[in-house]
């Protein structure tokens, strides 16, 4: 280890000066998902030299898990279904999910750029994507793209391998423990345990990397750290599940806070409610119900067998709903709207997440709804969709949408689990992390869920990979571009 002299410790965290380095590049990038290695890329393709730290075994965080799914707006797919849309409209999208409470540049950024990042993922990385526009609840026409496999692994081993084309590599087992900064406040490096193991938390060594030009922050979100969260929103305790991977934790965002930055929406944090209880983590279920019952089924209370919700509206919508009847609900489709889909559903039958049932009054018995309530909700709902108009909760009926009449009939149980997490740390739109008295925090720069704004209060399917890509891009861009 190196010696270092603490010169000052105020309420903004110690600042070190380290006199000498164990390595230095021109930018750190902290985290490898989609927001650090799309950071990276773009940093060494303006020339600089870049280390990507990741404190796990192996790169990609909740991204490799994620399902995959990129919004954009105004994109040659959509034109070729047809489909009319805009960045206008994705950002009033986004800014009605999110209550107003969204940054209105940084949205401006995300939906003006979606395109453009899509395009760039295609044609840089070479991510392929499946042959269909979806649309989930909050957006207002069909413009989700799934990654191939639904996965976002597929992304992410596109990354990995421009990563290795352009000479870099993933650094794994390297914590950040905390920013090095020099006697004017400029981050200039971090400290991190290298050889870091989450399951002994002794192993591993001090090692100090000098950034000459920015450390660029990526570390995603806190939806596994219970104790963080709770602080939050207090009602989030262990008892509620989440999908994310449990290393999604807080302790690079409580650095940054330390160091300064201003915290934005620290308590908006999502829960999916397409999640089921009968399953651990995000499993299977949820395309099942994202990408069937929500566009082509119904969701409905267990006990009266009545529909709750408008069930293409967004997540916290739905989720605040469900978790207001106090037990999980039942989400039904039939076999129509599952030919509808074009998705297939046997690795949710397999484990036994969703089940089949050959009539309605069979589907009921299981779930113990009353039988008569639920095919009179049924009925009620089929002649909404015959006249195209839902009286009761205005649903936006997609164009396949077809009367629930096909058996089999399939169900699953719904309750939502914390997903995502809005807040983070303020950026601007150069991505630069902004301190207490909005002024940016020189040498640091930060995108992905590690930052907050873009999102407000709900996030909409698929606009946090768009998010990801595009102020990765953005921050590795202008910290390439920083004075040495
Ligand atoms: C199951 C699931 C499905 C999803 N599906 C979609 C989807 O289809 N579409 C969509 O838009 N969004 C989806 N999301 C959300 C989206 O995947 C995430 O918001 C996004 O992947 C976050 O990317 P990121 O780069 O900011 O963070 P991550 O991908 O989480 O990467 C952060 C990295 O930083 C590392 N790190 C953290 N702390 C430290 C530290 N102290 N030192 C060093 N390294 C550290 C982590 O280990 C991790 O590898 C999904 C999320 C989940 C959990």
């Amino acid at each position: 280890m190196l010696s270092t002299d603490t010169v000052v410790d105020n309420m903004e965290g110690p600042k070190y000066q380290v006199e000498n380095w164990d390595e230095i590049a021109d930018v750190v990038v902290i985290g490898s998902g989609f927001a650090g290695l799309t950071a990276a890329i773009e940093a060494r393709n303006a020339g600089a030299s870049v280390i990507i730290l990741e404190k796990m075994k192996a790169p990609g965080g909740n991204s490799i898990i994620s399902d995959g799914g990129i919004a954009a707006a105004g994109t040659p797919m959509q034109e070729k279904e047809g489909i009319k849309d805009s960045p206008e409209l994705m950002y009033s999208d986004m800014l009605k999910a999110g209550l107003g409470l969204n940054y209105p540049e940084l949205v401006r950024e995300v939906a003006g750029k979606s395109n453009e990042v899509l395009q760039w993922s295609i044609d840089y990385l070479g991510v392929k994507y499946l042959d269909r526009v979806d649309q989930f609840g909050g957006h207002s026409v069909p413009r989700c793209y799934a990654a191939f496999k639904v996965s976002g692994s597929t992304i992410i081993k596109q990354q990995l391998i421009k990563v290795r084309e352009l000479g870099m590599e993933v650094k794994t087992q390297m914590y950040l423990q905390t920013f090095i900064r020099d006697s004017e406040g400029r981050v200039r490096g971090v400290l991190v345990c290298d050889g870091y193991d989450h399951k002994n938390k002794d192993s591993g060594s001090d090692k100090y990397i000098k950034a000459r030009k920015a450390v660029i922050l990526t570390t995603g979100g806190f939806g596994a750290d219970i104790a963080f969260r709770v602080a939050q929103d207090p009602r989030l305790t262990e008892k509620i599940d989440t999908t994310n991977k449990r290393f999604a934790t807080a302790e690079a965002l409580k650095e940054a806070l330390k160091l300064g930055a201003t915290p934005v929406h620290l308590s908006q944090i999502q829960l999916g409610p397409w999640a089921s209880p009968d399953e651990k983590g995000f499993g299977v279920g949820p395309a099942f119900s994202d990408y069937i019952v929500f566009l082509y089924g119904i969701v409905v209370d267990p006990i009266n067998g009545k529909r709750i919700v408008n069930e293409l509206a967004d997540r916290k919508i739905l989720s605040d709903t469900i978790l207001n009847i106090g037990q999980p609900c039942i989400g039904i489709a039939d076999k129509k709207a599952v030919e509808q889909s074009g998705w297939n559903i046997d690795r949710c039958l397999e484990k036994g997440v969703v089940k089949e049932f050959n009539q309605l009054e069979e589907l009921a018995s299981y779930y113990g709804l009353p039988y008569d309530a639920l095919k009179a909700t049924v009925e009620k709902y089929n002649n909404y969709v015959k006249n195209k108009l839902d009286e009761e909760f205005g649903k936006p009926f997609p164009p396949k949408t077809a009367p629930m009449t096909y058996p089999p009939y399939y169900g699953i149980r719904l309750w939502p689990k914390v997903h995502h997490t809005m807040g983070g740390v303020q950026i601007n739109v150069r991505g630069q992390v902004i301190d207490l008295n909005q002024n940016p925090i020189k040498g640091l720069y930060a995108a992905g869920e590690v930052t907050g704004g873009v999102h407000g209060a709900c996030r909409l399917g698929s606009c946090a990979i768009t998010d990801c890509l595009v102020f990765g891009r953005i921050s590795g861009r202008n910290a390439a571009a920083e004075e040495l």
